[in-house]
């Protein structure tokens, strides 16, 4: 086969690095490329959560487990492994959006790392949160990770503002953490200053993880209300002033109109 081929080549050469985002938690959100890395490494990285979510296909690899917080030593970790064998670092969703890209090719910049490295993307949590609330994305939007951690606040604040006097379609993720309960409350008020409190807000927890998925659309005038639903592993939707609830036989589906009314009959 080409991959495999293409792989032990690599091999020869001195090893490769993949950064593989595996998408929203079941390994039916995989690409067929990133399966199929995952099954013909030689080592697996990555948070012990993703990589239980890639069980069913670990067997031969060697897999290191790393936890939240490690990130820097993980990378470090995978860059040293790659100059000698096929590495795969697993990272949730899609690698660029907060995920494990970044950091990777900084500790492999740092190294002047001589070895292949290529990213593959995956579904990002909140497109995965979108096609379960139906459509309220379509048209432009902004992602805000509401962790300062990493950004401070002031400036997550800023953009939180701007993103909402623009009318973005706002997607946010960590809304919360066991150190930062009130950040999606703050978050809320600001957008509140611009958006009505009509506006369709879709919360989606563990999006695309079997019987976990769980799932609440209500309004920025209500979604206070659902504040202690909300934790780390929800991504949240909130819509811009032309988004309604579609409140079908079924269940309520969040659309944003993209402007075809203004063109077309139907
Ligand atoms: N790289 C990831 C995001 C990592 S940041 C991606 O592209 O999806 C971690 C945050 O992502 C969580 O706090 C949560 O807001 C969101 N998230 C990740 N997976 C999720 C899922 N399956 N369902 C809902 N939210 C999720």
């Amino acid at each position: 086969m080409a991959e495999s081929q293409s792989q032990s080549q690599d091999k020869a050469s001195g090893g490769k690095l993949y950064v593989v985002g595996i998408g929203p938690g079941s390994v039916e959100q995989l690409t067929l490329k990133a399966r199929d890395v995952i099954l013909n490494a030689d080592y697996v990285l990555g948070n012990s959560t993703y990589l239980d979510q890639m069980e069913s296909l670990l067997g031969t690899q060697e897999v290191i487990r790393s936890f939240m917080g490690k990130e820097v030593e993980r990378a470090r970790k995978a860059v040293e492994l790659a100059k000698n064998a096929n590495v795969v670092m697993v990272s949730g969703g899609d690698t660029n959006v907060y995920g494990m890209a970044g950091i990777v090719l900084e500790v492999a910049e740092h190294e002047s790392l001589d070895v292949d490295i290529e990213i593959l993307p995956g579904v990002t949590a909140v497109l995965a949160g979108a096609s379960i609330l139906g459509a309220p994305v379509v048209t432009d939007f902004a992602v805000i990770s509401l962790s300062d951690l990493l950004t401070p606040w002031e400036v997550i604040e800023k953009r939180l503002n701007m993103a909402a006097d623009a009318d973005f379609v706002i997607g946010l993720y960590n809304p919360k953490s066991r150190k930062r309960k009130s950040n999606f409350a703050r978050a809320i008020e600001i957008i509140r200053k611009y958006k009505a409190d009509s506006v369709p807000v879709g919360l989606v927890k563990n999006a695309m993880r079997g019987e976990e998925e769980d799932q609440i659309v209500t309004t920025l005038g209500e979604v206070m209300e659902y504040e202690d639903w909300v934790d780390m592993s929800t991504a949240i939707l909130i819509g811009n002033g032309e988004s309604r609830i579609w409140k079908s036989p079924k269940k309520d589906i969040i659309i944003t109109p993209r402007g075809y009314h203004k063109k077309y009959d139907y």
